[in-house]
């Protein structure tokens, strides 16, 4: 078995206990006799898994009482429709556009009613965070909207915006359970999980219940209200079960290595190697604002084209893989969530010093 190190965006690293564990559930989970793939959602064994999923959830995130925790499909993408079909009662939201996923999480709201772009970073790439700390709030806003950790270009809100007593909805697909959280602080907070806690297919949503009604934008389907899955503890209709579980293995796993607080601490660490030894190079650098850097995603060039493309390929090789930026920026990405052990930070440290002495 040769196991890389994997870089990706997502979906990404996965801990490996988590996986050997599930390996040795896959034919017999717990003496049922078959796989959690092949277990109605509505017995007695599933019921288990998925309630303690959500009671772990609320463990790690220390959510309070008056907060929903809904396991959805459709990925992050369905959440940047469902947030204005349900929120949007006076039909005006303030979007914060900070990268690609805020942008097209803008764009969909605008199909459903007036969306305003109350603050942006398009202007120097998205490499920064603008400062948010008098926004033009719209009057009558429904919510204000960030995606809290800009996966491609690598920055992060270390400091949420003021939004001026509207409710503050954040997508945080890439830095979830990546370090604690006020979640008194969002009336919504969502993030599919295939960057950071599980397999693709599952998108959780931490909601304010008082932002979950059945004034909806007419014409909503039933499937796409909040409400829906709410009232029926996210078993209105068969969940992506299977990926539920893996998450909820995850969780286990968090708390058993000390929760949140121990995952920033971890999470710094292996950041600090990465970003130090960027800012010693000469050959690679960072593309982010000190400030802004995300402890998730590590953007970096060379300046060159060819120079990225070899350094790909010679990494690629040594079995660091996945390190190409996203299409739309190019370079390279480290991503380094939660799984990826700091001896995988490390070692690619020491590979990119190797690379860079060999290409002066
Ligand atoms: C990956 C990502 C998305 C898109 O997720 P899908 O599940 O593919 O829809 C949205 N927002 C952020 C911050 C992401 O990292």
């Amino acid at each position: 078995m040769a196991r890389v190190y994997n870089f990706s965006a997502g979906p990404a690293v996965l801990p490996e206990e988590v996986l050997k564990e599930a390996a040795a559930e896959m034919l017999d989970y717990r003496g049922t006799g078959m796989s959690v793939m092949e277990m109605s959602h509505r017995s007695k064994a599933y019921q288990t898994i998925i309630e303690e999923a959500e009671a772990d959830l609320r463990t790690l995130m220390n959510i309070p009482d008056n907060y929903k925790v809904l396991f959805l499909q459709g990925g992050a993408h369905q959440q940047f429709a469902m947030v204005p079909m349900n929120f949007m009662k006076n039909k005006v939201a303030d979007y914060i556009i900070t990268g690609q996923w805020a942008k097209k999480a803008y764009a969909e709201a605008k199909l459903y009613g007036t969306a305003n772009a109350v603050a942006s970073s398009a202007d120097k790439t998205f490499s920064y965070i603008p400062d948010c700390s008098d926004l033009p709030i719209s009057e009558n806003a429904d919510y204000v909207y960030i995606c809290e950790n800009n996966t491609i270009y690598g920055t992060k809100f270390w400091q949420l915006p003021d939004t001026k007593g509207k409710p503050l909805v954040s997508d945080v697909s890439s830095c979830f359970l990546s370090e604690p959280v006020d979640v008194t602080k969002y009336a919504m907070i969502y993030g599919g999980v295939q960057k950071n806690i599980g397999p693709a297919g599952v998108v959780i949503c931490i909601i304010r219940e008082d932002m979950i009604t059945e004034d909806v934008i007419p014409g909503t389907p039933t499937m796409l209200r909040y409400k829906t899955h709410a009232d029926a503890k996210s078993l209105y209709n068969t969940p992506p079960a299977y990926g539920i579980y893996i998450c909820g293995k995850v969780f286990k796993w968090l708390l058993k290595n000390g929760g949140l607080e121990a995952m920033k601490e971890y999470n710094e660490k292996k950041a600090k190697i990465l970003y130090d030894f960027l800012d010693s190079s000469e050959l690679f650098k960072g593309t982010v604002e000190k400030k802004d850097r995300s402890i998730m995603n590590v953007p970096f060039v060379t300046g060159s084209e060819e120079m990225d493309a070899k350094f790909i390929k010679e990494a690629t090789a040594a079995g660091f893989v996945n390190l190409k930026g996203h299409r739309s920026v190019g370079g390279m990405r480290a991503s380094i969530y939660n799984a990826m052990p700091i001896e995988g930070v490390e070692k690619l440290v020491a590979f990119m010093a190797e690379f860079e002495a060999a290409n002066k």
